[in-house]
């Protein structure tokens, strides 16, 4: 038996991103002896564009697979679409691509029985805006169309401007222009959130942050959340994932999320930097803690608990914060005019942004 027993009694979905190597079915007993209690994983190379179909063999273990180890594929596993898929690209050719590898992915999940799929809703690059998140949408759309059921995520992003989903605003405009509503949700990634500029590392402005989510997407669209802390500050549009408590955002905001009823029966997926799944498994762990943790009893150990993590963390993230104030103040000195944003969002431009049109080497989940 693994040393990491999956817990029945949690009522939340606390799960990873987990390897598939040696095949698909894999991805599912990987899960299972961390103790996911839902999982994501890539459905193909997430770097290459093309890869071999999933034999029959391999399809029928992983449903044999999911019903052995007892997850539900249509509302437990939350595959990862690769990152260059963009179907707001306004190249024609480039946003025909992605659309055959998007439908592809679409495909790969229903041949598996699963029902979510969770996918970078990409970047305008220098086209009009609005222009391209229809243009999303019509390809969602069309999707919907030559597929029966698995449901599209989107996945709220780290930057600003022309990176679809940075603001929750633009979440909300795809999914007016989707034609069949039930089949569209989205996943809000932590770290993504956080480095957007949207501050939720406090109880307070964690409930705001909810309070916004509600009344821009609607919380009858959430479908999951990836877990992250982050490397970077808040609003540094830098998407760099931190291990739970390590990064800016603390373990505070994770103690609030393992107590959160609204996120009770959707798949929450560590996405943290860990050499190894079995540290998806120490993450998993911690989080259950959190969720049993009664305040008065356990507060000192929360709080050492809390601070021994920032210290492990102390290092990376004054590293980040220099690299940030240094950024923050060029682009001061060649706009100082520039009025400050209504929320924490930086004038700093993102990184992720140029990946989408570059060969940069990226880190392992996003
Ligand atoms: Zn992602
Ligand atoms: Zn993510």
């Amino acid at each position: 038996m693994s040393q990491f027993a999956r817990c029945t009694t949690s009522k939340y979905k606390f799960g990873a991103h987990i390897s598939t190597a040696g095949g698909i079915s894999k991805s599912v007993t990987n899960a299972f002896n961390v103790g996911c209690n839902s999982f994501a994983m890539f459905l193909k190379s997430p770097r290459r564009w093309v890869s071999p179909d999933f034999s029959q063999e391999e399809i029928d273990q992983f449903k044999k697979n999911c019903k052995e180890l007892g997850y539900n594929a249509l509302t437990d596993v939350l595959p990862h679409g690769q990152y260059f898929i963009n179907l707001a690209n306004p190249e024609k050719e480039k946003a025909e691509k992605s659309y055959a590898s998007f439908l592809d992915d679409l495909q790969r999940c229903e041949q598996l029985g699963i029902g979510l799929y969770n996918f970078h809703p990409g970047s305008s690059l220098k086209a009009d805006h609005e222009e391209q998140l229809r243009q999303l949408a019509t390809y969602i759309n069309k999707a919907h169309g030559q597929t029966k059921f698995v449901k599209v995520v989107l996945e709220n992003m780290a930057g600003t401007g022309s990176l679809v989903g940075s603001d929750l605003k633009d979440l909300h405009k795809v999914i007016e222009l989707i034609e069949d509503k039930t089949r569209i949700g989205v996943c809000v990634d932590t770290c993504h959130a956080f480095a957007a500029g949207y501050d939720i590392s406090t109880e307070s402005a964690f409930d705001a942050f909810w309070a916004d989510f509600d009344h821009t997407v609607g919380f009858k669209y959430l479908s999951a959340i990836h877990l992250n802390d982050s490397k970077a500050p808040l609003a540094a549009n830098r998407d760099l994932h931190e291990k739970l408590g390590e990064g800016f955002l603390g373990l505070e905001v994770f103690r609030l999320v393992a107590k959160a009823e609204f996120l009770r029966g959707i798949p929450i997926i560590l996405e943290t930097p860990q050499p190894k799944d079995e540290g998806y498994g120490d993450e998993i762990k911690l989080l259950e803690w959190l969720e049993n943790y009664v305040s008065a009893e356990h507060e000192q150990e929360f709080q050492t608990k809390c601070e021994s993590l920032q210290e492990t963390g102390a290092k990376s993230r004054s590293e980040q914060l220099a690299k940030f104030d240094k950024k923050t103040a060029k682009k001061t000195a060649k706009k100082p005019t520039k009025a400050p944003a209504k929320r924490a969002r930086s004038s700093v431009d993102g990184d992720i942004t140029k990946q989408l049109g570059s060969k940069k080497v990226k880190p392992a989940v996003e």
